[in-house]
């Protein structure tokens, strides 16, 4: 990068504002807004946050036992020129998204886009690159109280009418972000809704998720809507995911690897390789990737989202689904929603497939049942498992996972964990209104 140039870019746009982003380890995009007499100083130097923000969960919490704490200095965040997005729901505000570095100049072990920029130079190093697509789920509703902001059916036009005016500003200002859509629909719920982006390789396409999560939520408000993405947000709902589809290529020909139209699943010996360490590393990934209290609600048997470890071809209660042939022959793993850090995750599924390729791991037959509707004699006659029961068995594997703990780094890996943990722990004593309901006047 040119010292400089990202500024000049700024100010000959007419930005007063950078907004200079990274993630926390809950997912959440954090960061400072810089006014424009400061462009040219944050472009060179960043701007610095305490290591200490890295150990407090989503409610703010400092963890009890933090290995970053008051005293344990700065990162310093400073942007990437090439990852820079105008936000036309504020205009005059860019937003960066930055890596973030020790003040000696290097990379900080734990920042968590470094994560990710590191499996992809490993996948690099096995001459091949991925392109990512998310396909993040989400609810609009008028309040908390979740009233819907329709009632329109599953996939009916008609919830698209309902929500067309919020549909269509998402849409334009996307557009105008340079980030395109492939769809948006109604989704099952009441009130929710689905987008998949244009997939694009694995840093980009979670720079995009994050920016376009945020137009979301921020467009929803200005239409006097609240938008969610929590993975069960009630137990009568249906649950957000946020799947992700990969799909394998040549690095150097760009060529597809994903597909072989000769084998009978329609997929590579690469792609089965990398799909058979998904499946190997599938109780960790989801540690990773749905790591938090509500997360394990939406993993319920016959209820769109997977509970157990298997693979199948067409069939959406796989925890791997291969969308079909051809064309569409790409991996498709599905139990991560909108709580994990997405950097992570995507990290983590580049290194889990990364280590069914070395060892050249088989995935087996595919499932050709509903398997969420399998009886338990059933799922052990052909060998399927359910997929962790809670989110700390999760987290456990998560802990026990020796490749992903490589691959992410020590650091990572145990400040992820730690953040996690303590969120759950602070769950674990809470009393529920179900619980009132049910033990206030039992036995
Ligand atoms: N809502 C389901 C989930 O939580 C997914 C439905 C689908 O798109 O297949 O994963
Ligand atoms: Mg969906």
């Amino acid at each position: 990068m040119v010292i400089g140039k990202l500024a000049d870019r700024l100010v000959a746009e007419g930005y007063a504002h950078l907004w200079i982003c990274y993630t926390d380890y809950n997912g959440r995009l954090a960061g400072r807004s810089i006014p424009r007499s400061r462009f040219a100083h944050v472009a060179e130097r960043g701007t610095n946050f305490a290591k200490a923000n890295f150990n407090f969960t989503i409610l703010d919490q400092q963890v009890p036992d933090p290995r970053f704490t008051a005293d344990t200095g700065d990162v310093l965040a400073i942007p990437d020129s090439e990852a820079v997005y105008p936000l036309p729901f504020h205009p005059g505000t860019a937003l960066s998204f930055a890596m973030l570095h020790e003040e000696d100049g290097s990379l900080w072990d734990g920042c968590p886009r470094a994560a990710l920029q590191r499996a992809v130079a490993a996948l690099a190093e096995a001459g091949l690159s991925a392109r990512i697509g998310l396909e993040p789920e989400f609810y609009l509703f008028e309040d908390e109280d979740l009233t819907p902001a329709t009632r329109a059916g599953m996939y009916t036009i008609a919830g698209l009418d309902a929500q067309a005016a919020f549909i269509e500003q998402l849409t334009q200002h996307l557009v105008e972000m340079d980030i395109t859509l492939e769809q948006i629909g109604k989704e099952y719920g009441p009130g929710q809704y689905e987008a998949t982006a244009t997939p694009a390789d694995p840093v980009t396409a979670v720079d995009r998720y994050l920016v376009f999560r945020l137009a979301v939520r921020s467009i929803a408000r200005a239409h006097g809507l609240r938008a969610s993405f929590m993975p069960k947000p009630d137990a009568t709902l249906a649950g957000c995911g946020l799947h992700v589809h990969v799909s394998l290529r040549d690095l150097a020909t760009g060529a597809d690897r994903t597909a072989d139209p000769d084998h009978p699943s329609g997929l590579s010996a690469e792609a089965r390789s990398f799909l058979a360490g998904w499946l190997q590393h599938a109780d960790a990934l989801t540690g990773l990737g749905a790591p938090t209290a509500n997360s394990a609600k939406r993993l319920q048997p016959a209820s769109w989202a997977p509970a157990h470890v298997c693979w199948g071809i067409g069939n959406r209660a796989a925890l791997v689904r291969v969308p079909g042939l051809g064309a569409r022959a790409r991996l498709e793993f599905r139990s991560g929603d909108n709580t994990c850090n997405p950097y992570l995750y995507v990290a983590g599924l580049i290194w889990a497939g990364l280590d069914g390729l070395r060892r050249g791991l088989d995935p087996g037959p595919p499932a050709e049942a509903d398997v969420g509707r399998l009886p338990a004699t059933e799922l052990a006659a052909r060998g399927v498992r359910f997929l962790p029961r809670s989110t700390e068995a999760a987290l456990d594997a998560l802990d026990a996972d020796t490749a992903l703990a490589e691959g992410l780094g020590p650091l990572l890996h145990q400040e992820f964990l730690r953040v996690k943990r303590a969120e759950l722990a602070m769950y674990r004593i809470q009393v529920t209104p179900w619980e009132r309901a049910a033990y206030f006047e039992a036995p």
